[in-house]
C-alpha cells in the first residue's frame, strides 16, 4: 500500500491514556502511567527506554496479549481494550505479527513448517498453506532455505524465519520486541534491511530496541521513561540499512 493511501482512515494503532498495573500481593507495580499515541498505516516506530520503563508492557497490549487496566486501545479503529480473550486471539492471529529477541522456532521443524504454523487456524488447504509460507520466506530472502532446520541456519537466518512466520497471515502490523537483541551488529542491520523493505511495501512496524543505531532505521523514535512517553520524534536523515551494509566490513563465518 502506498503512503498516501495510508493516511486515509483511522490510525492503525491508537492508545488513549493507557495505564497498566500489576498487582503482586501487597505491592502494585504501575508499569504504564497514562500513555497516548497513534501510529499511522505505513509507520515505522522504534521504542526505546531503560529496562523496566514499560516498553514490553505496551507491546503486549498492542499485541492483544494483555489488556490495559484503564484507557483505550483502538486497532484499525476498533476498541479492543475490553474484548474477551477468544476474540482477542482471533484478531491477533489475523492482524498482528510478532517477532521476539529469541527466535522461538521449533527445533525439529523446517523453515517452511515453522512458517506454516500460524496458518493452522485458517481454513485453507495444505497446498495453500505451503504456498503462503513459501511466499513469506521469499519476502525475507530465504526462498532457498525452506527445507533447512533451525540448527542449520545462522541467528540472522533464524530471525528471518521468525519474521516470515509473523508475516504468513498477511498482518497489517509487525510488532518486534528487541528483534536484534541476540544478533551481532552486521546481522542486526540486515534485519533492519528486511524491516525497511517490508515497511516500504506498506507494513506498519513497531519495534523495541535499546540500541540507538538500530532505532535510527525507523521513521520515528519514542522514548519511554517510568511508564510514560518522554520523547516522540521523527528520525531525520534516516539511513537505508542497505547502504549501511555496504559500509560495514563483512564478517568471516
Ligand atoms: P521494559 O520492557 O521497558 O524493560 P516492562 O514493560 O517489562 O519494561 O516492565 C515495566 C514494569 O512492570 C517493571 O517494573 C516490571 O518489573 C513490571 N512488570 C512487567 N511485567 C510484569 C508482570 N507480568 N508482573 C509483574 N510486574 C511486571
Ligand atoms: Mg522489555
Amino acid at each position: 500500500m502506498s503512503e498516501a493511501l495510508g493516511r486515509i482512515g483511522p490510525p492503525v494503532l491508537r492508545v488513549e491514556d493507557v495505564h497498566k498495573y500489576y498487582d503482586l500481593g501487597e505491592t502494585r507495580v504501575h508499569a504504564l502511567r497514562g500513555v497516548s499515541a497513534e501510529v499511522e498505516r505505513g509507520g515505522f516506530v522504534a521504542i526505546m527506554g531503560a529496562s523496566g520503563s514499560g516498553k514490553s508492557t505496551l507491546m503486549n497490549i498492542l499485541g492483544c496479549l494483555d489488556r490495559p487496566t484503564s484507557g483505550r486501545y483502538l486497532l484499525d479503529g476498533t476498541d479492543v481494550s475490553q474484548l474477551d480473550k477468544r476474540t482477542l486471539a482471533a484478531i491477533r492471529n489475523r492482524k498482528l505479527g510478532f517477532v521476539f529477541q529469541g527466535f522461538n522456532l521449533l527445533a525439529r521443524t523446517t523453515a517452511l513448517e515453522n512458517t506454516v504454523l500460524p496458518t493452522l487456524y485458517t481454513p485453507i488447504d495444505q497446498l495453500e498453506r505451503k504456498r503462503r509460507a513459501a511466499d513469506a520466506l521469499a519476502l525475507v530472502g530465504l526462498a532457498n532455505r525452506a527445507d533447512h532446520y533451525p540448527s542449520q541456519m545462522s541467528g540472522g537466518q533464524q530471525q528471518r524465519v521468525a519474521i516470515a512466520r509473523a508475516l504468513v497471515n498477511g498482518p497489517s502490523v509487525l510488532l518486534a520486541d528487541e528483534p536484534t537483541g541476540n544478533l551481532d551488529s552486521r546481522t542486526s542491520v540486515e534485519i533492519m534491511e528486511v524491516f525497511q523493505e517490508l515497511n516500504d511495501k506498506g507494513l506498519t512496524v513497531v519495534m523495541v530496541t535499546h540500541e540507538s543505531e538500530i532505532a535510527q532505521f525507523a521513521k520515528r523514535v519514542i522514548v519511554f521513561r517510568d511508564g510514560r512517553i518522554r520523547k516522540d520524534d521523527p528520525v531525520r536523515e534516516r539511513p537505508r540499512a542497505h547502504d549501511t551494509l555496504g559500509l560495514l566490513p563483512a564478517l568471516d563465518d
